[in-house]
């Protein structure tokens, strides 16, 4: 069976101008910094972002880890999203791999109350921990895909500065807000000191991430990346894809934005209760089950006999994205196959 797969942008292949790229990257050892290719995909990205230099990364997990034990000392405190990727999905590796204690702090739509920020920064004191970094993520919450607006991260910003404290953010669909928003990756990551973002998602390259910043914080990074394991040889081969990915890849990202609001409308024309049309502001729409007499446990086990694949996040909820591998058409029978498994 071909399956029409809406558990995540992960599932992307890569294109075929990807391929070929990667066929004939002109590559070298990249631990040597002899990869002209690495260093193209470097260049280009501080370039897009406005920051002073950028970093290849072998995924999400690893550029996020890699900042946080180049931003933060042992024993530090950091201030996370309580939903957010990097408290819930990374292993425990901000303990494990910096020694920082986490601190959750609760984000409404992604956006963390500024006076309760404000509140959770420490005094510095003898027997306190350094509040020392902030982690915002953007598009924020893996469930959802709420796209945070740069007006509040300057806010976020000036509070952190102020504090003497850094501002990271998870940009893992950074191009997914930024085309939300109408507001170029530049203008809306100019007040974040440091950020990551993914190529292996909507961007459709099969392997990477990117960490971007000051020419200080990546220098530092590079060493850490390193002690890590993840110092890669000839990995012009797979930055091929990703210099592909930026410029082919960036501009096709409303049409899966189209698509996310073609299928929750449809949705709620099924049962106004499946889904919150305005919670749905990028490629993730968020499907709940709780009043439609069906569980999303035994609507995703029928979808997937009829050939769809949906990510089941608790027994009630689930989640569908939309992606360069997904048309009108597959949209437009996942809502057919779903409208007769609920039986409406
Ligand atoms: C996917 C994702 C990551 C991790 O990326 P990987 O390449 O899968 O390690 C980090 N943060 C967010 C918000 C993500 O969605």
């Amino acid at each position: 069976m071909v399956y029409r797969d809406f558990r995540s942008d992960t599932v992307t292949q890569p294109t075929q101008a990807m391929r070929v790229a990667m066929m004939e990257a002109v590559v070298g050892d990249d631990i040597l910094g002899e990869d002209p290719t690495v260093q193209e995909l470097e260049a280009t990205t501080a370039a897009m972002f406005g920051k002073e230099a950028a970093l290849f990364v072998i995924s999400g997990t690893m550029g996020n880890q890699v900042a946080v034990m180049t931003l933060t000392q042992l024993g530090d405190e950091i201030i996370v999203g309580a939903d957010s990727h990097m408290y819930n999905l990374e292993v425990g590796g901000l303990a494990g791999l910096s020694g920082v204690q986490a601190r959750p702090l609760a984000a409404e739509r992604g956006r963390f109350d500024l006076d309760k920020f404000r509140q959770t920064i420490r005094p510095r004191g003898v027997q306190s921990p350094v509040t020392r970094l902030v982690c915002l993520e953007n598009t924020y919450n893996l469930n959802y895909g709420f796209a945070l607006p740069q007006s509040y991260l300057a806010e976020i910003a000036t509070i952190a500065h102020e504090h003497e404290m850094q501002v990271y953010l998870d940009g893992a669909r950074i191009f997914n807000a930024s085309v939300a928003l109408g507001t170029n990756v530049q203008a809306l990551c100019q007040d974040v000191d440091a950020l990551m973002f993914c190529l292996s998602k909507g961007l459709s390259a099969p392997i990477g991430s990117m960490l971007v910043g000051s020419k200080a914080f990546i220098d530092r990074a590079r060493w850490v990346r390193q002690r890590v394991g993840g110092g890669m040889r000839q990995a012009g081969h797979m930055a091929a894809a990703g210099l592909v990915a930026l410029r082919t890849m960036v501009d096709r990202i409303p049409e899966d934005h189209q698509l996310a609001q073609r299928l929750a409308h449809g949705l709620t024309a099924i049962d106004p209760t499946l889904v919150e049309i305005d919670k749905t502001e990028t490629n993730i729409v968020h499907l709940h089950f709780s009043s439609v007499g069906k569980s999303a446990t035994e609507v995703v086990d029928r979808l997937l006999e009829q050939g769809f694949k949906i990510k089941l996040i608790v027994p009630d909820d689930c989640r569908m994205i939309t992606h360069y591998g997904i048309t009108a058409a597959d949209v437009d029978e996942a809502l057919l196959a779903i409208r007769e498994i609920l039986g409406r």
